[in-house]
């Protein structure tokens, strides 16, 4: 297991080899003296954004770092995934395994079937999405991870109904969307379903509250419920303390958990994701993560995350792994703690892409 007293004086004694106060390395690294000190006795870890910088400039690997040591190279794939356990642990938390599987009979909200997507450029063709099928039951929480480049926003957009397919078909809640014109698919988008992208504006000119009203009231909610739903939902989230505000007045991450509470109001058949961590620092990262699982335990939400960060697919309960336009595997979580199945993401991942993945490249892009 990681030993903070033990990555504490390792800290120290690299820090000591360079020849830096622990208040020179602090300056380096744009912290306290007195966070320094508390790594170098054990009584902290440094945060997870930190990591990379302290290996720099330490001139070490994050494997030694956790495992508080110099590694050579013959004992380096031993310790490897003995450290990489805990420092899943640690990122993580200590957490059981998760007793409730998916009920066997939930209805299919998505069900996708022999979906290819080819864009035609003057120089060439490009199969962006290539006879992929898959289904998505009630409830569930689904990632769609992959290399950039591998068809996962292509994918997302025709379902989302923003583009078409090439052939296949789609349906969502039992209703087939890939032959909709274009105004049909503008009401379906609004009445079905709910979007909490990266880049998903919210309406500068309007508060929290009003951005969340809207969405509600374009779907023709009686007024009557609109400030009760959304006081609860708040709640739920977190935001309720700056629904007055304007979007530019709060952070990324409440701006973010605002488009949820925007999805959920309406209470829509699918939420769909696109890399919605991507532009969050790690711990409104966090909270997201966990404001979608519970989106989806306490409302019954069904959500579709496309991401490339294996922190935010491990809160999923199954992901579907893309390569080159390709469905090439999926995997369950099944009643697996999220450190194992954490674990198990990062092994497929390194046999999709047919290299090893470094585990720092997947939390710092
Ligand atoms: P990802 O989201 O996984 O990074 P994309 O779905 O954006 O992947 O892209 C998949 C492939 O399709 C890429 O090769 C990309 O260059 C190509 N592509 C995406 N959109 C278009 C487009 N509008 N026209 C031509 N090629 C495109
Ligand atoms: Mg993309």
């Amino acid at each position: 297991m990681m030993n903070q007293d033990k990555i504490g004086a390792f800290i120290s004694e690299r820090r000591k080899a360079k020849g830096w106060t622990q208040s020179q390395l602090a300056e380096k690294l744009g912290v306290t003296d007195k966070a320094v000190s508390k790594w170098e006795t054990g009584r902290s870890m440094p945060d997870l954004s930190l990591f990379m910088p302290l290996c720099v400039l330490l001139e070490i690997t994050l494997n030694e770092l956790f495992a508080g040591e110099c590694i050579s190279e013959q004992n380096l794939k031993e310790k490897a995934d003995e450290v990489l356990m805990s420092v899943i642990a640690s990122w993580l938390g200590q957490e059981k395994q998760v007793s409730t599987a998916q009920s066997a009979v939930a209805k299919t909200v998505l069900d996708v079937q022999n979906v290819s997507k080819r864009y035609q450029t003057k120089a060439n063709a490009v199969l962006a999405v290539n006879n992929v099928s898959f289904q998505i039951p009630h409830g569930s929480f689904v990632g769609i991870m992959g290399a950039s480049g591998s068809g996962k926003t292509t994918l997302l957009n025709i379902i989302a109904t923003i583009d078409k397919p090439t052939s296949g078909k789609i349906s969502i809640g039992g209703q087939s969307i890939v032959d909709m014109p274009e105004n049909e698919a503008a009401d379906f988008r609004r009445g079905h379903l709910g979007f909490v992208f990266q880049e998903y504006n919210l309406l500068d000119t309007l508060t929290l509250y009003e951005n969340i009203a809207l969405a509600m009231t374009i779907k023709n909610v009686p007024a009557k419920h609109v400030a009760q739903t959304i006081l609860e939902i708040s709640e739920a989230l977190g935001i309720t303390a700056i629904l007055d505000k304007f979007p530019h007045e709060v952070s990324g991450g409440q701006r973010q958990r605002c488009a949820c509470a925007r999805a959920l109001v309406v209470n829509p058949e699918l939420i769909l994701a696109d890399e919605p961590t991507g532009a969050l620092d790690s711990h409104a990262a966090r909270q997201l993560l966990g404001t979608f699982s519970m989106m989806c335990r306490d409302y019954h939400a069904t959500i579709l995350m496309v991401t490339h960060d294996v922190v935010a697919a491990s809160h999923c309960d199954r992901i579907l792994f893309m390569r080159d336009g390709e469905l090439k595997a999926t995997l369950n979580r099944d009643a697996k703690s999220k450190q194992t199945f954490f674990a198990d993401i990062l092994k497929k991942m390194e046999w999709i892409e047919g290299e090893s993945y470094d585990v720092l490249e997947t939390v710092n892009p």
